[in-house]
């Protein structure tokens, strides 16, 4: 089957600005080093494909060149883990940012959270230590996962006081920094 014209702009583009001559190799030489939003659908991907809404800015480790703006579809066919990872944590912070910014009600199940996203959010110091939790960030994410974990109607008046605070305080406005929110 032929490659689409897209997906054959997208090799060309990798190749022409990695030091590997082959895909498989030059795919392992990229990051993500930057993200954000198009609400307006208005960007272009570097394969010519239109209307993205996450844009993301991948930088080559070996020779700094820069592709942006790249979309989250044209990464997951650089087939790397990592990257398909950091991409969904990604785009379910946006999701979690909006849901706030709609003023929605934010409760800890699966809707707007997940494990995966908890343990990213942790690893990515969205749980500071406060006096709240006697320094330490982790007993933030540890309790976090223990009331997802839980069934619904297990959870006191007092635990969910909690987890609204741990929400508001900790993980809202790291999202707010993470995701160059510039309108607050
Ligand atoms: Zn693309």
């Amino acid at each position: 089957m032929a490659r689409s014209a897209y997906a054959e702009n997208l090799i060309r583009t990798v190749l022409d600005n990695s030091e590997a001559d082959d895909w498989a190799s030059a795919v392992q030489e990229w990051e993500i080093v930057d993200w954000d939003e198009d609400l307006e659908l208005k960007s272009a991907c570097i394969c010519g494909k239109e209307r993205l809404r996450y844009l993301y800015t991948i930088r080559n480790r070996y020779n700094g060149n820069i592709l942006d703006p790249i979309g989250s579809s044209c990464i997951r066919k650089f087939e790397r883990t990592d990257l398909n990872d950091e991409v969904s944590a990604l785009e379910d912070m946006f999701r979690l940012l909006h849901a706030y910014e709609n003023h929605e009600f934010i409760a800890l199940d699966s809707r707007l959270f997940s494990r995966k996203l908890l343990l990213y959010l942790y690893e990515d110091g969205a749980f500071p230590g406060t006096t709240y939790n006697h320094g330490d960030g982790r007993r933030d994410y540890q309790f976090l996962l223990d009331m997802f974990n839980a069934h619904n109607d297990s959870i006191s008046r007092a635990q969910q006081g909690k987890i609204n605070a741990i929400i508001m305080n900790s993980i809202i406005p790291y999202l707010q920094r993470k995701l160059h929110a510039t309108r607050y």
